[in-house]
């Protein structure tokens, strides 16, 4: 069975590598967390002491870290340990211009580099229904399919095009909901503070043409129970705007709505804290109308 190096075992990447395992993947795992080291042993992978050690040997490597910084230091590591053949799969949120560099160095050693974000939050991780973007080789990616099926939908497994086309797919669809939460939050708050019933303002809008599935169903445990899901907190929220920002800047093209956007999500950050749920944008609106939205 193919040897599976996988770095990063937080709330994504424990449970995916846990899927890898229980496919009968041979997966050394690695993270600076004990905690979540154990967690992989505890889930069938065997642990290595260094990113290294996870993968010297392995015919595919998988990394599943927090950000571009991360990506890039652990990627500089490894690639020396790893032999000509092997494949190298980010399925961070990262940057385009961190993938190049990455490619780059892979590349001069005979490896092959997919981009492979996903959707889904962790609680698809953990049911492994991931939606997973691909981007680079038509021949990498038929590697990767078996291994990107144990972890995601295989209805939504999407080969996008050349390196680079997956994280930028992701950080527009990520861009596109954080977008949405912050018009909903607003047409919310002043429907509310205007006098209409939140259940009618929500139940008026999801029959509307401006339904969404934020409105329909994403916004619902905030209305519920006040809920801002703390599975994807506000630090990873502001860095995939700032990574959309910098995708849009690159592409030449102007995005006054996304720098305001990413602004908001910042200013929520800063009021709520880094581990503060991904949908806080509505609780700073509810704070500034000095309103709870809730039914
Ligand atoms: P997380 O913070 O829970 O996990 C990241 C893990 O990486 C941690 O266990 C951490 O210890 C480890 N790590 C950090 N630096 C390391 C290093 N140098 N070497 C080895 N391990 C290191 O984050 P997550 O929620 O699992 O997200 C991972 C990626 O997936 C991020 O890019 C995130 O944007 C993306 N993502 C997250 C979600 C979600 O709902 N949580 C959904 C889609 C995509």
């Amino acid at each position: 069975m193919t040897r599976v190096g996988f770095i990063g075992l937080g709330n994504m990447g424990g449970p995916m590598c846990g899927h890898l395992a229980l496919a009968g993947f041979e997966v050394r795992a690695f993270d600076i967390s004990e905690a979540a080291l154990a967690r992989a042993r505890e889930a069938g992978a065997s642990s290595a002491a260094t990113a290294q050690d996870a993968a010297a040997g392995a015919e595919v490597v998988i990394t599943m870290l927090p950000a571009p910084p991360q990506v890039e230091e652990v990627w500089r590591g490894i690639i020396p340990a790893l032999a000509p053949g092997t494949l190298a799969i980010d399925m961070s949120t990262s940057s385009v211009a961190v993938g190049r560099r990455i490619v780059e160095a892979a590349s001069a050693r005979g490896v092959d580099v997919l981009d492979a974000p996903v959707a889904g939050q962790s609680i698809g991780a953990q049911a492994g229904t991931l939606a997973i973007y691909v981007g680079g080789s038509e021949e990498g990616f038929a590697r990767a399919r078996p291994l990107l099926e144990v972890m995601g939908d295989p209805s939504r497994i999407f080969h996008l095009g050349p390196h680079g086309a997956g994280y930028t797919v992701k950080l527009l669809l990520n861009l596109t909901w954080f977008i949405q939460s912050v018009a909903t939050a607003e047409v919310l708050s002043v429907g509310v503070r205007a006098g209409v019933s939140l259940e009618q303002l929500h139940r008026a809008l999801v029959g509307s043409p401006a339904n969404s599935v934020f409105l329909e169903r994403d916004v619902l445990p905030v209305l519920e129970s006040g809920d801002y899901d703390d599975a994807f907190p506000m630090r990873l929220v502001t860095k995939d705007l700032a990574l959309a920002v910098e995708l849009a800047r690159d592409a030449g093209v102007p995005v006054e709505l996304t720098a305001l956007v990413e602004q908001i999500h910042r200013r929520a950050r800063v009021q709520y804290g880094d581990d503060a749920g991904e949908i806080s944008a509505i609780r700073l609106y509810e704070d500034l109308a000095g309103i709870e939205l809730r039914f």
